[in-house]
């Protein structure tokens, strides 16, 4: 399991009595069909899947229902706590006993439908705001004694949690400000009865806003109920940063990314834990994975020896390992289609996300075709910047400074989409990578007296800042609410607020809490992970570099690694003589990066043998010439 021991010796003290009431209830004094109709001694396996698309949590819940049905079950999940899954992806493997294992069965799957459809919605919430700064919350709306377990769903799905209970936090709502006679009344009564506690005031309107704000010392958070969006950005026009601001109520997933965009710090939604619809998983009798598995990497392996030199395979560090296997390439996105390009094969599969396959067309031999093993596995960092949202932004920075074409080069991530990059050959910018993002923004400096960074805010703002830009002279773009001329004027770093959704969830709590669990231990963080979490680490780098420092690094050395988790795993699997571990206690995985699967790997190299080119990935001529331009400026420095 991913997650930290004590969060899952946690979950199993409060599991254990959920799991024997519900075996009581379900199973009872014996599982009436499995006993007639099933010998003593039959053995059966059996696959737990994913109907649907989702977030996994409650692994050791399950682990658990099995043992305590009969120990004889054997488990083996094949997915981590809060990874993402597909439609169709085995969840694990179960086998033992068959009366005992069909008896389990629905009481396990209850937990683990449950557990996962929380981690599913809270993850979606996530994911809505990743670009802003706010934190999703939870709330106390769980199912009465699920409170541990329902919480402990939120984090999988990379939400945060608010308090757990009445006794950890005080939150002083209408009721008790009423019963009070008021919020300064409540709020003295309340430091007086428990001066260690965080207090939290919830306020109606502008008028108690104020007066919360009056509190001495300040208040720990102030929750906004149910405020529309134009009067929580009042508020938060009127706090001015003093405390951190909670919105709360309706709040729903359509509605999240106003509300984020506000500039709230906290969201607390009840509907994640109140009215959650379970993940839809399955359990079926049949063959385990590893027969399955087995026979579908070797047609996969003979279609690729049917193709031969005419054939390049490339996998991303963030693949999973049975495709990474296969691979011909392992390494990060552009110097895979760097190497795709010397080789002699007519055909690249790229098994990657989207603009990994554009960049490797944009970089192929005449000749070269590329294909994706699942057309649809997009990046939601590169997804965050369109083509018209910053073709608005260069208009109002024209308007702005006379001519952005004088003022501003233009920097797009290699995570992003052709046309971005075309805009940048257009308008005499660049690309970077994570790797050479430091040497790309000096040049660009070199061009011009400003720079516009896009799509990742992270790694833009981490790099300008090694290279001693401040704060105050950079300035996020914001699409709803533009940025007046003077504000642009005044700046000179524009930044496009997208961000990764696997990197944004690595907080600076996560690297206090590695290091008293590993003293001594050294952190390095992906530079598009937030500011504060790499103005903490001992070490920032790309994919290339966290693999360099890991192999250069004496035997016994530790490392806490904040980038996604296959990768991280990997690493530690490669190199059993260090430490290695993910640093937040729930490791983020790509969920595109999961699409990529034995079955369509392999039904891609099958179509292939008859020649057939499934999931072409094409780049119209006149953005690809240029796309490259701007990418040769890049491997010209
Ligand atoms: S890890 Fe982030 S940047 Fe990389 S492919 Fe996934 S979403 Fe995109």
């Amino acid at each position: 399991m991913s997650t930290s021991a004590d969060a899952v010796s946690e979950l199993l003290a409060a599991a254990r009595p959920l799991i024997e009431l519900a075996l009581a209830e379900d199973v009872g004094p014996g599982d009436a069909t499995s006993l007639a109709t099933l010998e003593p001694g039959t053995q059966l396996h059996a696959r737990i899947i994913a109907k649907a698309p989702g977030v996994i949590a409650g692994l050791p819940v399950v682990t658990s229902v099995f043992r305590h049905v009969d120990p004889d079950i054997a488990f083996t999940p094949y997915v981590q706590e809060g990874q993402a899954v597909i439609r169709g992806e085995l969840i694990a493997d179960v086998s033992g006993p068959g009366r005992s294992l069909l008896a389990a069965e629905r009481t396990a799957l209850n937990f683990l439908q449950r557990m996962s459809g929380i981690a599913t919605e809270t993850q979606k919430m996530v994911n809505a705001v990743a670009t802003t700064g706010a934190t999703i919350l939870d709330t106390r709306k769980t199912v009465p004694g699920f409170r541990v377990l329902d919480k402990y769903a939120v984090r999988m799905g990379g939400g945060t949690n608010h308090r757990m209970s009445l006794y950890d936090m005080v939150l002083i709502k209408d009721n008790h400000i009423d019963g009070a006679g008021g919020i300064t009344a409540a709020i003295g009564r309340a430091r007086a009865a428990y001066p260690n506690l965080p207090i939290e005031v919830e306020v109606r309107d502008q008028d108690e806003l104020r007066e919360a704000l009056h509190a001495v010392p300040p208040l720990d958070r102030i929750l906004l109920d149910n405020m529309t969006t134009t009067q929580m950005r009042t508020a938060v026009e009127l706090t001015a940063g003093r405390v951190p601001l909670e919105a709360s109520g309706n709040v729903t997933l359509e509605r999240v990314i106003d509300i984020a965009a506000t500039g709230v710090d906290f969201i607390s939604a009840g509907s994640l834990t109140h009215s959650v619809p379970a993940l839809d998983i399955s359990m079926k009798i049949g063959p385990t994975m590893v027969t399955d598995d087995s026979a579908l990497a070797e047609r996969a392996r003979s279609a690729k020896a049917a193709l031969g030199g005419r054939l390049v395979i490339l996998g991303h560090h963030y693949q999973r390992d049975e495709i990474t296997a296969l691979s011909d390439f392992r390494g990060d996105s552009l110097q895979l289609a760097r190497e795709a390009a010397q080789t002699d094969a007519e055909i690249i599969v790229f098994c990657g996300v989207h603009f990994m396959a554009e960049v490797a067309a944009i970089l192929a031999r005449p000749g070269q075709r590329v294909l994706i093993p699942d057309m649809t596995a997009g990046c939601y960092l590169a997804d965050t910047a369109t083509p018209q949202g910053v073709q608005t932004a260069w208009m109002a920075l024209d308007a702005a400074l006379g001519s952005a074409d004088d003022q501003v080069t233009p920097i797009t991530y290699v995570n992003s989409s052709a046309a971005l990059k075309a805009f940048c050959g257009r308008h005499g910018g660049i690309v970077c990578t994570s790797g050479n993002a430091d040497r790309v923004i000096q040049w660009a400096l070199e061009q011009r007296p400003r720079f516009f960074f896009f799509p990742d805010q992270h790694l833009g703002a981490n790099t300008a800042l090694k290279l001693g830009v401040k704060h105050e002279d950079m300035l996020t773009w914001d699409e709803h609410h533009q940025p007046t001329a003077p504000s642009l004027r005044e700046s000179r770093v524009y930044l496009w607020p997208g961000a990764c959704n696997v990197h944004q969830r690595f907080r600076p709590d996560h690297v206090t809490s590695v290091r008293t669990r590993f003293p001594g231990i050294r952190v390095v963080a992906h530079p598009e992970c937030r500011a504060d979490v790499v103005a903490l680490a001992d070490e920032s780098g790309s994919t290339a570099r966290i693999i360099r420092l890991v192999e250069d690094s004496a035997p016994g050395s530790q490392w806490a690694v904040a980038t996604e988790s296959r990768m991280v795993y990997r690493l530690q699997r490669e190199h059993p003589d260090h430490l290695i571990v993910p640093l937040a206690d729930v490791p983020p995985f790509c969920s595109t990066m999961s699409q990529t699967t034995l079955a369509n790997l392999t039904a891609t190299l099958e179509a292939l043998q008859n020649d057939e080119l499934r999931n072409e990935v094409t780049v119209e001529p006149e953005l690809a010439h240029w796309a490259r331009v701007a990418l040769e400026r890049m491997l010209a420095l």
